[in-house]
C-alpha cells in the first residue's frame, strides 16, 4: 500500500499510519479509497493482530476529507446508476467491515478531521483526540452542496442525536476537541502528542470492539420518528432547514431524507440508503456546480492559477497601509497574521493608533480562543508600527492606500507614497468604486499601480479583487497575487470598469429591488423574494448594509463624471429623500428598516415615499406564485445580465474568477454555482430568451450583451467556450 503503513507492536496492536505520500495533507483520493479496504482485510484477518489504532503521518492533519475533484469524476465516470452507486458504497461498506471485524479499533486524531476524515474515526469504536487549538472536526459537506456520505449521517446521528447532528451537517459546523467531547463525538482529549499512546491505552485495558448501534439494546439519542420528542426534531427540523435553505439546495433535503429513513433500519441498510441519496445528490446540477466553483475553482486560484507565469516568484515581507480606518486596519490585522511586517499610517498619531487598537482587538480575540499563544500575540503585535511618518514606508514590497474615497486625497498619498518606493516595489489603491486608470494618472510609475479591493469585514472576507489599469504591469499584477496568496485569501484578477466587476453586478441587485420598490411592490414581499433566490439578504436589506448615503455619493459621482450620458438608477429619488432625511441605512440605525428594536422592522415613512399598490397577499391569491418567481427571476437574471455585459467588455474573461468572485465576494446564490455557471446551466438560448422577455417588460436592463446571443445561436457553454486554460503557476 502507498498510503498506509502497517507496525503491529509486541502487544498485538497496529498502528496504522495515513500518509499519502507527496501531499501536505491527507485527502481520500481514489487510491486511498481502494486501499482502505485492504487496511481492513488486514486487521480482520492477521491473527497477529489483536486491535489496531489509525492516525496520522501529517503534521499538518489527520484528514481534510474527499479530494473532491477526484471523487465525483470517479463515482460518475461509469454512466449508468448502479456503477455509481458501486463506486459510492465501496467506501461505506469497507468502513462497516472495519467496526464490524470484530476486533477493537480506535482513532488517534492528532490533527484536524473534516468530511470523510471524520467519517473515519467515527467507524472506529473509539476516538482519541489531541488538545490543540488547530485541530477541528467537522462534517463540511453541505458547503459544497453534498452532505457526508461515508456514513456520517447515519453515525453521528446515532452518537449524538438527530437535532444536534443534523444541525452540525447542514450547517456544516466543526468542532474543538473540548466541544467535539462535550457533544460525545469523541471519546477522549488528551495532550498532543499522547494521541497514539492513550488510544492504546484503550485496546489495553479491554476496550469493546463493539458499536452502540450494533449492541440489541441500543436507543437512539432523543428518539426517532416514531417517539413523541424524536418526531418533532423532523417536523421542526424540516421547517427550519426549509427557512434557512428555501429549497434551492438538494443537499439540504436529501440529508434530512438519509437521516430520516436510515436510523428506523438497522445500520447496514441505513448506510445504503445513505449511498443512495448521496450519489443522487451528487448528480444534481446544484451540487457538480458547487463542487466546481467552491472547491475545483477554489482551489486553483487559490495556487496561483491566474498568475501571470513569467513573472519570478515573490515574497512580500514589508508591507505598508496608509489610512488606519475601519478596511486599513482591518487589512493591517491579515497581513501582519500572515507574518508581513506592517506600518500603518494615518494623518494623525491618534487615528494611526486607533486603527493598531483594533488589530490588537482582533488579535486578542485569537489569544482568548487559544488559536494564538502569548508569545505569537506579542510578536504580532509588535510587527505593526502605527505612525504618521511617511518615511518609514522605505523598504515596502507593497504600499496599500485605504483612505477616504476622494481623488485629491488620494493623489496626494500616492505622491508622497511613491517618492519613498525602491524600484519595482507595487502601488495598491483600495477604492471601491474608483476607475484605477484615472487613479494611476498621479503616479509616476503607472505600471507599478494596481488596484487591491478588500471586502468589509477585512478579516472574514475571503475575496480580494485584483484591478488593472490600462498600464499595469504583469510584475505588479504578479507581486499583488504574491501578496493576496501570503494572506491566504481567494484573488480574482479584473480590468478596470466603473465599479470593477463586483460591485458593479453586486449593485443591479440593489437597483431591482429598487425598481420594484417603486413599481409598488410590499417592502417586506421584496426583501422575502431576495432571500427566496438564495442571496443573503433581501436586497432593502442589503442596501441598508452598504448604506444609502454611500449609493447617494456614488451616483452624484458618476453623474458628475458621465454628464449626458448618465441614466438614472432606479429609485434614486427614494433614496435621495431617505439620506436628505438622515437616513443613512444600518450604520447610522435608520434606513429601509428601524434598527433600534431587534429583529429590526420596516420604516413605517418608506409607505409614504413608495406606496404599496401590488401586494401579494398570499400564496392563495390567484398568480400569486407566478409572480413571486418572476421577482426571483428578475432578481437573478438582473445580475446575471450584467455579469454577461461584464464579459463582453473585458472586465473579467475567467469562468472560474466570475462565479467565485460573485459568490464570495457579494453573495450571488451559492447554489447556482455562480452566475456564469447559473447561464449554462439554464442553457444560453433559453437564457437569452428569458432576458429578452424581461426586456420587452421591464426594460433595457435586461438587454444580453451581443455575445450571448451569438454563443445561444452556436450552441455554446461559457465553461465549454471559455475553458479555463490559465494553468496553475
Ligand atoms: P474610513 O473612513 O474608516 O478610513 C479612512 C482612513 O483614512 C481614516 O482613518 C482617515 O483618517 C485616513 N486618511 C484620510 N486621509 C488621509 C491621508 N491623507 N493620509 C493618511 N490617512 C488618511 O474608510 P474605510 O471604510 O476604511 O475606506 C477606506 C477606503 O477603502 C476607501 O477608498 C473605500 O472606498 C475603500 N473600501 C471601503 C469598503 C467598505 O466597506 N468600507 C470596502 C472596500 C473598499
Amino acid at each position: 500500500m502507498e498510503n498506509f503503513k502497517i507496525d503491529v507492536d509486541a502487544d498485538g496492536i497496529a498502528l496504522v499510519t495515513f500518509d499519502v505520500p507527496n501531499r501536505s495533507m491527507n485527502t481520500l483520493t481514489s487510491g486511498v479509497m481502494a486501499e482502505i479496504p485492504q487496511v481492513v482485510e488486514r486487521i480482520r484477518t492477521d491473527d497477529a493482530i489483536k486491535g489496531a489504532v489509525l492516525t496520522s503521518g501529517k503534521a499538518s492533519g489527520f484528514c481534510a476529507g474527499a479530494d473532491l475533484g477526484d471523487m465525483a469524476g470517479g463515482m460518475l465516470a461509469g454512466g449508468s446508476l448502479q456503477e455509481a452507486f458501486d463506486a459510492g458504497w465501496k467506501l461505506n461498506g469497507a468502513l462497516r467491515a472495519l467496526e464490524t471485524c470484530g476486533k477493537p479499533v480506535a482513532a488517534a486524531i492528532n490533527g484536524l478531521a473534516l468530511g470523510g476524515g471524520l467519517e473515519l474515526t467515527l467507524a472506529c469504536h473509539y476516538r482519541v483526540v489531541g488538545d490543540s487549538p488547530k485541530i477541528q472536526l467537522g462534517l463540511p459537506e453541505i458547503k459544497v452542496g453534498l452532505f457526508p456520505g461515508g456514513g456520517g449521517t447515519q453515525r453521528l446521528t446515532r452518537l449524538i442525536g438527530v437535532m444536534a447532528a443534523m444541525t452540525a451537517m447542514s450547517e456544516g459546523k466543526s468542532f474543538r476537541p473540548a466541544e467535539a467531547k462535550g457533544a460525545g463525538i469523541v471519546h477522549e482529549v488528551v495532550p498532543v502528542g499522547t494521541e497514539v499512546e492513550a488510544a492504546k491505552a484503550w485496546i489495553k485495558g479491554g476496550g469493546k470492539a463493539q458499536q452502540p448501534w450494533d449492541s440489541k439494546d441500543f436507543k437512539l439519542p432523543g428518539g426517532g420518528p416514531y417517539h413523541p420528542a424524536g418526531i418533532q426534531n423532523f417536523l421542526v427540523g424540516n421547517a427550519m432547514l426549509r427557512k434557512q435553505s428555501y429549497g434551492n439546495y438538494p443537499a439540504v433535503v436529501n440529508l434530512m431524507k438519509a437521516v430520516y429513513e436510515g436510523v428506523q433500519v438497522p445500520m447496514d441498510a441505513a448506510l445504503r440508503i445513505e449511498t443512495r441519496y448521496f450519489i443522487k445528490t451528487l448528480m444534481t446540477p446544484q451540487a457538480q456546480a458547487m463542487i466546481r466553483s467552491l472547491f475545483l475553482s477554489k482551489q486553483e486560484l487559490d495556487k496561483g492559477a491566474v498568475r501571470p507565469a513569467g513573472v519570478p516568484k515573490s515574497d512580500p515581507k514589508k508591507v505598508t497601509v496608509i489610512g488606519a480606518g475601519m478596511m486599513g486596519a482591518g487589512i493591517a490585522y491579515v497581513q501582519a497574521l500572515a507574518g508581513i511586517e506592517t506600518v500603518l499610517i494615518d494623518q494623525t498619531q491618534e487615528a494611526a493608533d486607533k486603527g493598531k487598537a483594533h488589530v490588537e482587538e482582533l488579535l486578542k480575540k485569537r489569544l482568548s480562543r487559544g488559536q494564538i499563544d502569548q508569545a505569537r500575540y506579542d510578536a504580532l503585535l509588535a510587527s505593526v508600527t502605527a505612525t504618521t511618518d511617511y518615511d518609514l514606508i522605505k523598504g515596502s514590497d507593497l504600499v496599500i492606500e485605504a483612505v477616504f474615497e476622494n481623488r485629491e486625497i488620494k493623489a496626494d498619498v500616492t505622491k508622497r507614497a511613491e517618492a519613498q518606493l525602491a524600484e519595482g516595489a507595487v502601488f495598491g489603491s483600495n477604492t471601491s468604486t474608483l476607475p484605477i486608470t484615472g487613479l494611476a494618472e498621479a503616479s509616476v510609475r503607472p505600471e507599478d499601480f494596481i488596484g487591491i479591493h478588500f471586502f468589509s469585514p477585512v478579516d472574514k472576507m475571503m475575496l480580494v479583487e485584483i484591478i488593472l489599469g490600462e498600464k499595469t504591469g504583469e510584475a505588479a499584477i504578479a507581486k499583488a497575487l504574491d501578496y493576496v496568496l501570503k494572506i491566504k485569501k481567494t484573488p480574482i484578477v479584473v480590468n478596470d470598469s466603473r465599479g470593477f466587476y463586483t460591485s458593479r453586478c453586486f449593485s443591479t441587485f440593489l437597483m431591482e429591488g429598487m425598481a420594484m420598490l417603486e413599481e409598488g411592490y410590499a417592502p417586506a414581499l421584496i426583501d422575502n423574494v431576495g432571500r427566496m433566490t438564495g442571496m443573503p439578504r433581501g436586497p432593502l436589506e442589503m442596501h441598508d448594509d452598504v448604506a444609502l448615503d454611500l449609493s447617494y455619493k456614488i451616483a452624484k459621482q458618476t453623474r458628475e463624471d458621465l454628464g449626458d450620458k448618465y441614466v438614472p438608477n432606479e429609485g434614486e429619488g427614494i433614496v435621495k429623500a431617505m439620506v436628505e432625511g438622515g437616513r443613512f441605512g444600518r450604520k447610522n440605525g435608520l434606513g429601509f428598516y428601524d434598527y433600534a428594536s431587534k429583529p429590526k422592522t420596516l420604516w413605517p415613512g418608506l409607505a409614504e415615499l413608495a406606496p404599496v399598490t401590488k401586494a401579494i397577499d398570499g400564496p392563495e391569491e390567484p398568480g400569486a406564485l407566478s409572480q413571486i418567481e418572476e421577482l426571483k427571476t428578475r432578481l437573478l437574471y438582473r445580475q446575471a445580465v450584467e455579469v454577461a455585459r461584464c464579459w463582453e467588455e473585458g472586465v473579467i474573461d475567467d469562468p472560474r474568477e466570475a462565479d467565485l468572485g460573485a459568490i464570495l465576494g457579494w453573495g450571488f446564490a451559492p447554489w447556482t454555482g455562480g452566475p456564469i455557471s447559473m447561464i449554462d446551466q439554464i442553457g444560453l438560448s433559453a437564457f437569452v430568451e428569458t432576458a429578452d422577455r424581461l426586456a420587452a417588460t421591464y426594460g433595457d436592463r435586461f438587454k444580453v450583451p451581443g455575445l450571448l446571443r451569438d454563443m445561444a445561436a452556436k450552441g455554446e457553454t461559457f465553461y465549454g467556450r471559455f475553458a479555463p486554460e490559465k494553468a496553475a503557476a
